[in-house]
C-alpha cells in the first residue's frame, strides 16, 4: 500500500469478536478428540484475524451486485483442508446474513457473532481432510471501520462499487478466512447490471450476458492473501493487451480524463515491471495491469494480486510512475512472498520503498543513493515512535515501515554488496514463491548469501530507534 499525502477521518467502530458462544447449537456427534477451530489465526497484532484449524486452497465466487438497492447476493465454495480434528470452524464474514451452509454436500449450522461465522457440520472433520463449504449468503455490504489504520472493505460509488483494503477487506464481501497467512488460489463469477464494468484480479475469462445483467470472470491462480483480493464495479475504459506473453488489462475510471496522467502512468505497467524484473527475478503471476478509480475515498494504492488499484490523488499533479513502481514491486514483495504474520510488514512497505528509489534512478530523477541520503537527512529519528521490525498494530503504515524500511534495504545491500545483495533478493523471491515469509528468514538468507554475520546490523536498524551509522 502507498498513501496518497492525505489523511482520511474515520470513526472507530470496533468490530466484536467471536465470544466462542455458540449460540446454544447442539454439539455435533463427535469423538472427544475434535474440537472448535479458533476464532482467529493468532497473529499477534490482530488475534481475531482469520481461524485456525483449516487450511484453505481455493475459493471458488459467484456474486451478484446491484448497485440500484446496494443488495449483494453471493455463493461461496470454499475448499479446505482441516488441521486439526475440527468440531465447527469459523469464517469470516462482515454484515451479511448466511442464508444457507453445507459441509461436502450436507447441511451444515451456522451461528453468526459479529464478523465471525461458526460453522458446525453435522459431523466432525478428521485431521488431513480435505473438505468443501458452500456458503449462501447476502445483503447490504458495508465497510470495516478502523480508525487508526483506514477503513477497508465494501464501498459503494457513484456508479457502482469498490471493494479494497488493507490489512483485511475481503470478509465484507465473502466469506473468508482473513490473515495473510492462509492464501488460496481464487475465482470470481462478478454480475452486476449490464453497462458497468467489473475487474477484478488474474486472468480474464468471458463474460456472459443475461437479462440485462452481465457476469464477468476473473481467475487467480497463484495463491493470494485475502486483502489482496479485489474487485472494481462501475464505468471504466479498459485496455486489453499482453506483455510478455501474460494478459495485461489496466482500466482508468470513465470520469478521469482519457489519456490523461493516470492512463499515461498505468500504460508503462510493463515496461516498470520489465525493469523490476531484472533486480527481484522473473515476475510471480500470470496476468497483469491497474485500475485508477475516481473516488476520493480510496486515499491510497493498493498492490492488490496481479493488478493494483490507485486512487485518483496519485495523478492529481501528472504522471505519476514512483507510485506504479511501488505496487507492482509488491508483486514479488507482498503478493508472491506474502506476509505470515503483520509485525514483517516492513519486508512488504520497505521493498517497496526501495523500488521506488531504483525507478527514479533509472529514470535520471536521482540516484538510490541520493533517495537514501535525502531519507536519512529527514527522517524523524527522534520523534518517530515505532520501529521497523515491531511497529505496533496501530503503526504498519507508520514511517519506520515505509522510509527506515527502505533505508535498511538500501543499508543491507551497501553492508553486504551488490553481488551478495543482487543473490539475495533473487533467492528469496524465488524460494518463497506463492509462499509466506518473515524478517527472520530475510536475516538469515542475507547471512548465508552473504557470508556475513548480521545479527548487529539487523537489531540497529529493525528493532532499535535510534540512527545508525550511514553505511
Ligand atoms: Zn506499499
Amino acid at each position: 500500500m502507498r498513501r496518497a499525502a492525505m489523511v482520511l477521518a474515520v470513526t472507530l467502530v470496533a468490530a466484536s469478536g467471536c465470544s466462542g458462544d455458540d449460540g446454544g447449537k447442539p454439539a455435533p456427534a463427535v469423538s472427544s478428540s475434535f474440537s472448535a477451530g479458533s476464532d482467529g489465526a493468532g497473529d499477534p497484532y490482530f488475534p481475531k484475524y482469520g481461524n485456525g484449524g483449516y487450511d484453505v486452497a481455493a475459493y471458488d465466487l459467484k456474486v451478484k451486485f446491484d448497485p440500484k438497492t446496494d443488495q449483494l447476493t453471493g455463493t461461496a465454495t470454499i475448499t479446505a483442508t482441516a488441521t486439526q480434528d475440527l468440531s465447527s470452524f469459523n469464517l469470516d464474514l462482515s454484515k451479511l446474513a448466511v442464508s444457507a451452509v453445507t459441509v461436502d454436500g450436507a447441511k451444515a449450522t451456522s451461528a453468526a457473532s459479529g464478523a465471525e461465522l461458526t460453522i458446525t457440520p453435522s459431523g466432525g472433520i478428521g485431521r488431513g481432510r480435505e473438505f468443501t463449504t458452500v456458503v449462501e449468503y447476502g445483503g447490504k455490504p458495508s465497510r470495516l471501520a478502523n480508525s487508526t489504520l483506514g477503513d477497508g472493505g465494501w464501498l459503494e460509488t457513484a456508479t457502482g462499487a469498490i471493494a479494497l483494503g488493507q490489512p483485511e477487506s475481503a470478509s465484507t464481501w465473502y466469506p473468508v478466512n482473513d490473515h495473510p497467512s492462509d492464501k488460496a488460489t481464487w475465482q470470481l463469477e462478478m454480475t452486476v447490471p449490464s453497462g458497468l464494468e467489473a475487474i477484478s484480479n488474474g486472468v480474464q475469462g468471458p463474460t456472459r450476458d443475461a437479462g440485462g445483467w452481465t457476469t464477468w470472470t476473473w481467475t487467480e491462480s497463484s495463491p493470494m492473501a485475502s486483502y489482496l483480493s479485489y474487485v472494481v464495479i462501475g464505468q471504466y475504459r479498459i485496455t486489453t493487451g499482453t506483455h510478455g506473453g501474460k494478459p495485461m488489462i489496466t482500466a482508468v475510471a470513465d470520469s478521469l480524463p482519457a489519456g490523461g496522467p493516470a492512463a499515461a502512468s498505468i500504460a508503462r505497467t510493463g515496461e516498470i515491471t520489465d525493469f523490476l524484473a531484472t533486480k527481484f527475478g522473473p515476475y510471480p503471476f500470470d496476468a497483469n495491469g491497474g485500475v485508477v478509480v475516481d473516488e476520493q475515498r480510496i486515499g491510497y494504492a493498493l498492490e492488490t494480486q496481479s493488478r493494483p488499484v490507485y486512487g485518483p490523488s496519485f495523478f492529481a499533479g501528472g504522471e505519476n510512475e514512483t507510485v506504479v513502481a511501488h505496487e507492482l514491486a509488491h508483486q514479488w514483495f507482498g503478493d508472491s512472498v506474502a506476509l505470515q504474520r503483520w509485525q514483517d510488514i516492513w519486508l512488504n512497505e520497505g521493498f517497496a520503498t526501495y523500488a521506488e528509489w531504483l525507478w527514479d534512478e533509472h529514470e535520471k530523477v536521482q540516484t538510490v543513493e541520493q533517495a537514501f541520503d535525502d531519507t536519512y537527512e529527514n527522517y524523524g529519528w527522534l520523534q518517530t515512535p515505532e520501529t521497523t521490525g515491531d511497529p505496533g498494530a496501530g503503526r504498519i503504515f507508520g514511517d519506520a515501515v515505509y522510509q527506515r524500511g527502505g533505508m535498511t534495504v538500501y543499508a543491507l545491500r551497501k553492508t553486504i554488496g551488490d553481488a551478495a545483495f543482487d543473490k539475495l533478493l533473487k533467492q528469496w523471491t524465488a524460494q518463497h514463491r506463492d509462499g509466506n515469509a518473515t524478517t527472520d528468514e530475510l536475516i538469515a538468507l542475507a547471512e548465508q548469501v552473504s557470508g556475513k554475520q548480521l545479527d548487529a546490523f539487523f537489531q540497529k536498524w529493525l528493532f532499535e530507534k535510534a540512527k545508525p551509522p550511514k553505511p
